[in-house]
């Protein structure tokens, strides 16, 4: 069934790749980014690849008067939720600025939802909800914590989710647990651009290949892991996009409350992936080991049979095409700095 996606967040990294998904899919999309992490050229690019752009609107989601008119205006059937903030260092120092962007917003969104009969919402969770796993693979059952502010309102929002679906079932509700997004379009038309200094990994290691970065820290080299260093299940952007739009296809069909894993189910360690990005990519990544980063735990990955059972849906693309795409982007990035 043909519709059209409110997405918040739809000019950020996950969001713009979900866009060019629904896009593809044929649905019609509508962008809200206040643009406090992103810019409105993502846009034209996600145009350049699906040959027609979403409709965008500089804006936040705390808003609503603003969203009253978007749901007025717009016949929209769907929302994809990626608007938030997603520092976890810096959810640290600024809490009440996580809580009331991320939670207030999420609940102002739904709150405007359901006054416009909009009753289906795509929510952007994390493996951050699951803590210190007491073991791998995980799988959506286990019990839930956080280390962090930025995960308490991951948490709360699956709460809120949980709490309105319960009372109101006629929702059709996805929690989306992401394992860790790297990569970009392979047309290196989009991708992260992270302000400052990167804090994940991936787009790290392409900065430090590319010479913008002197060399990686490798937080920690004395884990409980295949060489010391941490273990996440890393997860191509493209396939984690398509994830959207198979749980989308599943809302269509059911009023639910769906909560799946969404990764690839295999553990990569820091130095595995420095060492696949060198050969992937003909460079070299300098590095040093320096003491574990606070809050990070040794191994985290998905089990994936859920995803795959109620979605149809599991990832594709390797290591290597992770790493390939990450670099492409970076390399567009330089060349597209004056
Ligand atoms: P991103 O920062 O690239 O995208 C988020 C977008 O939301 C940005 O374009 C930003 O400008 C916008 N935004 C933030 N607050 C807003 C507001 N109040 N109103 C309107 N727009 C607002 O982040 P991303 O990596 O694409 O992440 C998308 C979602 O997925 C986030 O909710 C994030 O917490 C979640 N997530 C991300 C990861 C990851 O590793 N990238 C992992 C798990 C979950
Ligand atoms: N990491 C690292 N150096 C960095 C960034 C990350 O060694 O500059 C490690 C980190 O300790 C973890 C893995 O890389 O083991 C993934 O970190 P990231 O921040 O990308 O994801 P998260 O820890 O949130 O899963």
């Amino acid at each position: 069934m043909k519709t059209t996606i409110l997405v918040t967040g739809g000019t950020g990294f996950i969001g713009s790749h979900t866009c060019v998904a629904l896009l593809e899919a044929g649905h019609d999309v509508v962008v809200l980014d206040n643009l406090c992490n992103s810019d409105a050229t993502v846009i034209k690019r996600i145009g350049q690849i699906c040959n027609r752009e979403p409709g965008f609107i500089e804006g936040d989601i705390r808003d609503s008067a603003l969203l009253k008119n978007i749901f007025d205006e717009h016949n929209v059937n769907a929302v994809m939720h990626f608007a938030g903030l997603k520092a976890v260092g810096d959810s640290v120092q600024l809490p009440l600025a996580y809580y009331e962007n991320n939670v207030s917003g999420t609940l102002n969104l739904l709150m405007t939802m359901r006054a416009a009969a909009v009753k289906t919402m795509v929510f952007s969770s994390s493996a951050t909800v699951y803590g210190n796993p007491a073991s791998v693979p995980i799988t959506e059952d286990f019990p839930r914590s956080t280390t962090s502010p930025y995960g308490a309102t991951k948490l709360v929002i699956e709460d809120i989710l949980a709490d309105l679906y319960q009372a109101e079932p006629d929702w059709r509700l996805a929690r989306l647990r992401y394992f860790n997004p790297v990569g970009a379009h392979e047309s290196g038309l989009i991708g992260e651009n992270p302000r400052g200094v990167p804090n994940n990994l991936m787009p790290f290691i392409a900065q430090t290949a590319a010479g913008l970065r002197e060399e990686l820290t490798i937080f920690g080299d004395n884990y409980d892991t295949i060489d010391g260093t941490g273990v996440r299940d890393y997860l191509h952007v493209v396939d984690l996009a398509n994830g959207h739009v198979a749980a989308l296809d599943y809302l269509q069909q059911r009023q639910e409350l769906l909560t799946v894993n969404l990764g690839t189910g295999q553990g990569i360690s820091v130095l595995e992936m420095i060492s696949a990005f060198e050969k992937t990519n003909h460079c070299n990544v300098p590095y040093r080991i320096s003491d574990r980063r606070t809050g990070d735990i040794a191994k985290c990955w998905a089990d994936t049979r859920l995803a795959c059972q109620l979605l149809g849906w599991q990832s594709s693309r390797t290591l290597e095409n992770m790493c390939a795409d990450s670099w492409r982007w970076q390399n567009s990035l330089r060349n597209s700095t004056p």
